[in-house]
């Protein structure tokens, strides 16, 4: 589904873009963001599922040196899922990253940068968690999902004044994530 993108659209901080999009109209044109509010057309705010009690831990945005991406691993299944499964599975704050890039190449708010949200063990106070929807040692990220992922980490190096390396998750932890298909594609990223 190819989106209007307004490229030039700072849209940092998230916290004030929430803030924001919550004097903004539903966006009555994606039918997937019923009962959400919609910053502009690449982020988007789900309300995804949190606990009433518990909240992650926060930094101060100069402790980030890196960008971690992740696969979710599975197919067909989207950000409120993973919200739904950290809090309600593994009794979580929130979901476990900071973004969440959709097939479509939407992008949604999970956690503000300030937060430590955990997705890669002894990397989480330093780094930014962004995950892809799908399985990438089976399928491909779709383009959308790609184009959305170079104008991420360009708005959060245009944000954060120090270097901010891109790494994939299996960099620090044996694991597969985020894909076969997706890892090699970070090195057009690197600094
Ligand atoms: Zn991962």
């Amino acid at each position: 589904m190819a989106k209007k993108r307004k490229k030039d659209q700072n849209i940092f901080p998230w916290a004030a873009g929430i803030f924001v999009a919550g004097m903004l109209l539903f966006s009555p044109k994606r039918s997937q963001a019923r009962g959400s509010v919609v910053y502009d057309d690449r982020y988007s705010d789900f309300s995804l599922a949190r606990s009433t009690t518990a909240s992650y831990a926060t930094r101060l945005l100069s402790d980030i040196d890196k960008i971690i991406v992740h696969h979710a691993g599975v197919e067909g299944q989207t950000a409120e899922d993973y919200a739904r499964y950290h809090v309600n599975t593994k009794g979580r704050p929130g979901i476990s990253y900071h973004l969440v890039i959709e097939k479509d190449g939407l992008a949604v708010i999970g956690n503000p940068l300030e937060n430590v949200p955990w997705h890669t063990s002894g990397e989480n106070e330093r780094s930014i968690g962004i995950v892809l929807s799908g399985n990438f040692d089976e399928t491909q990220p779709t383009p959308a999902q790609l184009r959305t992922l170079e104008l991420v980490i360009r708005d959060i190096r245009n944000q954060l004044p120090q270097p901010i390396e891109v790494y994939g998750h299996q960099d620090f932890a044996a694991t597969s994530c985020p894909g076969d298909n997706l890892y090699p594609l970070l090195n057009q990223f690197k600094l």
